[in-house]
């Protein structure tokens, strides 16, 4: 008891001395910078004490910063860096089931075991579980494993000063709320779910395509039948062209791939729109092999040069992504073209992916469809072009995806999105007091 008293006395004098830090924050895009008082405490103990203690007016739990959209910015208010909370708790080899804390990153699911990985990734592996939960992201195998919250059984969420698991079982409608919530329902402390159990090697293949109506036949009917594809698409050029990328698990053991390289911050631009049209003709006419590869290095090409976006110097870059109906998916792409040369802004990276499986969660951005990123170089131009294609995307009742926008405006949002509503009734249910300068933007929360 003279111990438990003690260390309960001494986790509260810890949680009022924890100190607030104002820090200048940015989201992966670099787009938009806004000042806020951080703070990170070293285990959840001393989160719910400080909590219990202080009563923040507005407040949100950041991950690794790797969204695009400013969900984990809160100008003015609370961030919590929620980076100790990345703990590996327990493994059951035989079910493939884990828990742990909620900063643990995909990239520590491979230090796990040999044969497993996890079931759906995004294009960085240092995304945090916590963030990948709160934009149920997709990877490039949607069409087998739909989407990360697919794959959760329970989440620990701090809501207030108390904890709660929600699951299918339990709290449905706050396990389902909290799936692509953007952190709105609380902070996620601890988290169950289940790997694949697959090896971290896959067997590459690759396809070009002449035409965006041959790409689109070839990824709804053949593409889908491997693991994984991902097309990359050249919307520079005169006629758009593309290289659909298929990976499939083969049994080999395979080691993690180290980076090479890291991008220093730069106090210039390095990335002009001609450069990217000589490294598209450069990167569509090489010959390619097909191989066998770690997961990591099809899946996350990117990754291997860390603080790529330094490359688009301090104005950052831009990204559209929406998913929208495959048997319009033609008309609709060459629509998104017209509206780019309208604006006259140069597209420097495309990528599309299918999609055939729905989110669980009422914010959740997958729906069976096509889905078509775009990175511009950050600009007014670049902005006015995003603008103008999610009106487009409005109109013909697609969707943005919100972990990569920041340029929605709330109608735009609510008719997206239908299941705004049910999702709002959970945040007032529960008394949800969390808030962000995305909750802000798209008239979800407001101070
Ligand atoms: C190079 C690159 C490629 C990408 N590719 C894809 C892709 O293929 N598919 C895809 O779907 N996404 C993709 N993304 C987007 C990215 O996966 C998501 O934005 C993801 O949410 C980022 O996770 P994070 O840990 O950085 O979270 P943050 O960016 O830090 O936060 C995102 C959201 O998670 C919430 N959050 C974080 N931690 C907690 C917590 N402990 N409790 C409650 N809420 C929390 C935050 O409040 C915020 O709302 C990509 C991003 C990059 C940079």
């Amino acid at each position: 008891v003279f111990f438990e008293v003690n260390y309960g006395l001494i986790l509260s004098l810890q949680a009022k001395s924890m100190r607030t830090q104002k820090n200048r924050l940015s989201s992966f895009s670099q787009a938009l910078k806004t000042d806020a008082l951080c703070l990170r405490p070293e285990n959840e103990q001393e989160l719910l004490e400080y909590l219990k203690h202080e009563h923040p007016k507005s407040l949100i739990a950041r991950g690794a910063g790797l969204s695009y959209n400013d969900s984990c910015l809160n100008h003015q208010g609370h961030v919590i860096d929620t980076s100790r909370f990345n703990h590996l708790i327990e493994f059951n080899p035989d079910s493939g089931l884990l828990i742990c804390q909620g900063n643990v990153t995909l990239r520590d699911l491979f230090l796990i075991h040999p044969q497993f990985t996890p079931f759906v990734m995004p294009g960085t592996i240092h995304a945090t579980i916590a963030g990948c939960i709160a934009h149920d992201i997709h990877g490039k195998n949607n069409h087998l494993a739909a989407s990360f919250g697919q794959h959760i059984l329970w989440i620990e969420l701090l809501v207030h000063n108390h904890i709660i698991r929600c699951s299918r079982e339990a709290h449905t409608d706050l396990f389902h709320a909290t799936i692509a919530g953007a952190g709105l329902t609380g902070i996620i402390t601890r988290v169950a779910l289940c790997l694949n159990q697959s090896s971290h090697c896959v067997q590459t293949d690759n396809h070009s395509f002449e035409s965006l109506q041959t790409l689109i036949e070839y990824m709804s009917c053949d593409g889908i039948n491997n693991d994984y594809q991902v097309a990359w698409i050249d919307l520079s050029h005169t006629a758009p062209r593309a290289i659909v990328s298929v990976a499939n698990h083969t049994k080999r053991v395979l080691h993690k791939v180290e980076h090479a390289l890291t991008i220093p911050k730069l106090p210039f631009r390095a990335i002009y729109p001609w450069m990217m049209k000589w490294f598209n003709d450069a990167y569509f006419k090489r010959k390619r092999k097909n191989q066998e590869v770690h997961l990591e290095l099809f899946n996350n090409p990117l990754d291997g040069i860390r603080h790529w976006n330094r490359l688009y110097g301090s104005k950052g870059l831009i990204q559209f992504q929406a998913v929208f109906d495959t048997s319009c998916a033609v008309g609709i792409i060459e629509h998104l073209i017209t509206l780019m040369k309208l604006h006259k802004v140069t597209p420097i990276l495309s990528v599309l992916k299918l999609f055939t499986k729905a989110g669980m969660g009422y914010l959740s951005f997958c729906t069976p469809g096509t889905t078509l990123a775009i990175d511009f170089v950050n600009n007014q131009a670049a902005q006015n072009a995003i603008k103008a294609m999610n009106a487009y995307l409005t109109e013909i009742k697609g969707r943005v995806y919100l972990a990569k926008d920041f340029l929605l405006r709330p109608e735009q949002f609510k008719l997206m999105y239908q299941n705004h509503e049910q999702f709002e009734e959970v945040l007032q249910k529960y008394q949800c007091c969390m808030h962000s300068d995305f909750s802000q933007r798209l008239g979800i929360t407001s101070l």
